[in-house]
């Protein structure tokens, strides 16, 4: 009797190499075989520097699509402070490193000049939610990042996007702008990423010193104690009050914002209200750089 047993040829094969590629006509000749074998693909978008959060996304990413594309690019048309821009962290190796161990399968590094070969004439207006949190506090932003994102769903022509809930605001961007444009793409938004303290993870948190870095609990604390004093009964009004004095006597924290809002239209509430949808969002200044947070209250 002939007994067929198939071993594995290597036993201890390392997984392939991430693949890099720098253009859209690069990735076009994956994404053909991609359609061709009928795989989904799944994209993360990022600036790069990457942390434990970035990589939750694209752990999910592993998990619900059979192609991952993270793509790496500072994008300058959302920054509306040019030094947060030029001392943005750039770590493309130890990117590479993480991503290959998480088996990522595609890094889309584009340059400057190949996204932007023009200053784009087009500028994305999202209404309302231009005007609040950081609608107000970063003129431009959002369009930056709506631009960013539309050619990025262009170039890589994802099955699903992923997104983190830290950046609560921007995931209502990018859901305004996949129904408004009507981009065949599904989202995915994933929860945020913290420090065993509790500060959230941010490619900027580098940039702060120890006391810096000790002093930004804040932004954490306050969201924790505010939605603890807001399901005890306590009014927004006094619970918004106490924090802004909490932050004022943090001497390296100003803060920009504390706002109670609803999770969807970003509108700010003035009064608590169990029945209704509601997070705290939070952006401040620690030192020289500005962190935000948020925190569901009722989901
Ligand atoms: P960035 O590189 O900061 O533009 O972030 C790229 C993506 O990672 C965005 O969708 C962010 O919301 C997400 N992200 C950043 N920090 C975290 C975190 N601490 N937890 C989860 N997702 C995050």
């Amino acid at each position: 009797m002939n007994i067929n047993i198939h071993l594995p040829l290597f036993t201890h094969a390392k997984p392939s190499p991430v693949q890099v590629v720098h253009t859209g006509a690069d990735w076009n000749k994956y994404w053909l075989d991609s359609l061709k074998s009928n795989k989904t693909i799944g994209l993360v978008p990022t600036m790069g520097a990457l942390h434990e959060g970035h990589l939750d996304l694209v752990r999910q990413a592993k998990s619900d699509t059979d192609i991952v594309v993270v793509s790496i690019f500072v994008n300058p048309t959302q920054f509306n402070n040019q030094e947060d821009f030029d001392n943005y962290p750039i770590t493309i190796k130890e990117d590479l490193a993480k991503l290959e161990q998480e088996a990522a399968d595609f890094v889309f590094i584009p340059k400057t000049e190949t996204i932007y070969p023009e200053k784009p004439l087009l500028s994305i207006n999202f209404g309302e939610l231009e005007t609040v949190l950081e609608g107000a506090f970063r003129p431009g932003h959002f369009n930056g990042v709506g631009l960013i994102v539309s050619k990025l769903f262009n170039c890589i022509k994802p099955h699903v996007a992923f997104f983190g809930q830290k950046d609560l605001q921007q995931t209502g961007i990018i859901r305004s702008l996949v129904n408004d444009l009507s981009f065949d793409i599904k989202l995915v938004i994933v929860p945020t990423r913290r420090e065993e303290d509790g500060l959230a993870m941010s490619s900027r948190n580098v940039r702060l010193s120890a006391e810096e870095r000790s002093q930004s609990l804040i932004l954490f604390n306050s969201l924790t104690k505010a939605k603890e004093e807001l399901l005890a009964g306590k009014s927004w009004f006094e619970v918004q009050d106490q924090i802004k004095c909490d932050f004022e006597e943090t001497s390296l924290a100003r803060l920009e914002y504390f706002e109670l809002i609803h999770p969807e239209v970003f509108t700010s509430y003035s009064e608590f209200d169990m029945g209704q949808k509601s997070a705290i969002c939070v952006a401040a200044y620690v030192g020289k750089t500005r962190l935000i947070d948020n925190l569901p209250i009722i989901p």
